[in-house]
């Protein structure tokens, strides 16, 4: 091991298993870590058998760069490593030295070795390889107070035999896992300042799609902040997704002309229909394929199942929720683990809540909804808002 360079293990997961477009997602997923990487130099990245790798120079901080790793779709684990030369001698020494520094780091007293032989050509069987790892480790170490335990070691330490080089390291951090961004297309979500939309934005972006967002307001009756706050959930979705395009419009036309001609308990299930609609437009402009909900079922009375066929019906480009089965206290511990949560609950006006009728509609009839939206003139209200069209590029910097 070159003494000043780390190195970073990175395991694949699902892209692993992509068959005859392995490459494909690999390479993107190299590209991805590279870009998350970017403002470092000296930084070597390289795929080679089934893995990828980082090298950094030792003086940049692991945890820095571990959790920059860890935020990239596709990851499924990382494991920072001391490479050595796939020879038993060696292995054994440097697993001694790595021994060490776990006791006086971490306080190690029993351990265990795990090896795996990647390399069928290496001479040593993979048992064979642990125990006399093992051995070496007791060597150097056996007089400080180190013993083996194969039941519940403080510290398992995996030695894994591989072609040219032999890695051995202690600790196996999970990513998201997911796709690498950039694999599937590219979605339009409808960002409310609210705990779900964020979730669902992240999710649809782990697998792989690109995310644009389209956020609807009121104007004067909602204020710049809570446009404000939207663009900071945007800035914290660009730490994962890159830098995302939020297209704010006016709808404060659309909410008055159905305040004035339709009845008050479908206000929110018309407004959310012109929603999806110039969702669609903006949608199609930018060359988005789907559109995209942090709506669940049953959550609120706009998202009854009558609700959400209602919804539906006003766009033809597919609706993806990927929340739709989701408890609100499993969305809401999904949007703490990915650090949305905090901007979500800050309290500015939304303007659906602006124009929230008393009793909305929980079980609205689509028919009698097309009805009530025929007293309106749809076009012209929709050219009118989409007059308003704003959009700003956000990215991770703003956070
Ligand atoms: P959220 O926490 O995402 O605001 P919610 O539980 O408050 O969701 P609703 O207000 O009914 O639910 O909204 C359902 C979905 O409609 C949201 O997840 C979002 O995708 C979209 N939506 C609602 N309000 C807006 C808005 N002002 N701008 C853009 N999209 C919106
Ligand atoms: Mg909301």
């Amino acid at each position: 091991m070159e003494d000043n360079k780390k190195i970073y293990l990175i395991r694949t997961g699902e892209v692993a298993l992509k068959g005859m477009n392995k490459p494909y997602f690999e390479r993107m997923l190299l590209s991805r870590i590279r870009n998350t990487l970017r403002d470092y130099q000296n930084i070597e990245a390289y795929r080679k058998e089934g893995l990828i790798f980082v090298k950094t120079p030792a003086e940049y901080s692991e945890e820095e760069i571990e959790k920059r790793i860890l935020r990239v779709f596709g990851v499924a684990s990382l494991s920072s490593a001391v490479e050595t030369e796939s020879d038993m001698e060696v292995i054994g020494q440097a697993a001694a030295v790595y021994m060490k520094k776990m006791m006086t780091e971490r306080n190690v007293r029993t351990f265990k070795v795990e090896a795996k032989r990647v390399d069928k050509t290496f001479p040593v069987e993979s048992p064979a390889i642990a125990s006399r790892t093992g051995a070496a480790i007791l060597r150097a170490c056996g007089d400080d107070g180190l013993k083996v335990d194969v039941h519940d070691p403080d510290c398992v330490l995996f030695v894994n035999v591989r072609r040219d080089q032999t890695y051995i390291f202690a600790d196996k951090i999970r990513g998201f896992g997911g796709l690498p961004l950039g694999t599937n297309g590219k979605g339009m979500i409808l960002l409310s300042g609210g705990i779900d939309s964020p979730v669902a934005s992240w999710m649809m972006a782990k697998r792989g799609m690109m995310i644009e967002a389209v956020h609807f307001h009121s104007f004067p009756y909602t204020s710049e902040r809570a446009r404000e706050k939207v663009y900071d959930l945007a800035g914290i979705l660009a730490g994962y997704c890159g830098t995302i395009r939020v297209h704010s419009v006016n709808i404060l036309n659309i909410q008055q002309a159905i305040g004035e001609h339709c009845p008050e308990n479908e206000m929110t299930i018309l407004t959310r229909r012109f929603m999806m609609k110039i969702a669609e437009r903006v949608a199609k402009k930018t060359g988005c394929q789907v559109l995209i909900t942090g709506e669940s079922i049953g959550q609120v009375a706009s998202q009854t199942v009558q609700g959400l066929v209602v919804t539906d019906n006003a766009v033809e480009m597919p609706v993806m929720r990927p929340l739709i089965a989701m408890d609100k206290v499993d969305i809401m511990d999904r949007a703490r683990e990915i650090g949305t949560y905090e901007t979500s609950i800050e309290p500015y006006e939304d303007c659906c809540t602006v124009f929230l009728p008393k009793h909305p509609a929980t079980k609205p009839k689509l028919d009698r909804i097309l009805e009530s939206e025929s007293k309106l003139d749809v076009e012209a209200l929709i050219a009118e808002a989409m007059e308003t069209l704003e959009t700003v590029a956000v990215n991770a910097d703003r956070i």
